[in-house]
């Protein structure tokens, strides 16, 4: 099964792609952790899509289309693959087409996650990750077992450098502005089943995408 997540930031991706990569058996490809990893590493494209990120602007299409592509032509995505963060500009989007076209494959489901703004900004300043095993909480609506204390042990609960407030809403002014186009892009092609993931928790949104998806 071959599926894209797409929504705002904030929206749950990243909670509910977990959850279905472990019922599907399938890989997560997430350009936003495999950005963030060359950021780390400092390599010659973390450096070039730092400031980028910082900003909450997109990073360009050039940089974001050639990761995918290498991404997709491991063999651990012959299964199926789940993206998550990518396409997210139009023109991603028909990258990702012609990929798929050369490699004879389709997307089944564009698994559409929606929350108000004024949600996402509370639910992504609160947001904190492991460093240690990348397990997401929220200060205040799913918190760690212990306070500054990941249930794996480790004392490395991080914010992201983009998880500020101001960053937050260019985020959100970049995600209507070039990645909202997406949703009509996709319900041409009758692919685009939207879940409403505002006010209730993880567990209960991954029902509705599970149903969504015919599981
Ligand atoms: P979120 O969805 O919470 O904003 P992500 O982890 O998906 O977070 O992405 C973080 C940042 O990485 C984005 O704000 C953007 O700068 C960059 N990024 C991630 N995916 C893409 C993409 N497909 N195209 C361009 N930039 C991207
Ligand atoms: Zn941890």
């Amino acid at each position: 099964m071959n599926i894209i997540l797409l929504g705002p930031p904030g929206a749950g991706k990243g909670t509910q792609a977990k959850k279905l990569i472990e019922l599907l058996a399938i890989p997560q490809i997430s350009t936003g952790d495999m950005l963030r990893a060359a950021v780390a590493e400092k390599t010659p494209l973390g450096l070039e899509a730092k400031a980028f990120m910082e900003a909450g602007k997109l990073v360009p299409d050039g940089v974001v289309i050639g990761l995918v592509k290498e991404r997709l032509a491991k063999p651990d995505c012959a299964p199926g693959f789940m993206l998550d963060g990518f396409p997210r500009t139009v023109g991603q989007a028909e990258s990702l087409d012609a990929m798929l076209d050369s490699m004879s494959l389709t997307i089944d489901h564009v698994v559409l996650l929606e929350v108000d703004d004024e949600e996402l900004v509370l639910r992504i300043t609160g947001r904190r990750t492991c460093g240690a095993c990348g397990a997401i909480y929220h200060l205040k609506y799913s918190p760690p077992p212990q306070p500054d204390t990941c249930s794996c042990g480790k004392k490395e609960l991080v914010q992201r450098a983009d998880d500020n407030e101001q960053t937050v809403r260019q985020r959100l002014a970049t995600y209507h502005e070039q990645t909202a186009p997406l949703i009509s892009y996709y319900e041409k092609r009758s692919l685009v089943r939207s879940v409403a993931g505002g006010g209730m928790g993880p567990n209960e949104v991954f029902e509705l995408v599970k149903q969504k998806i015919g599981r």
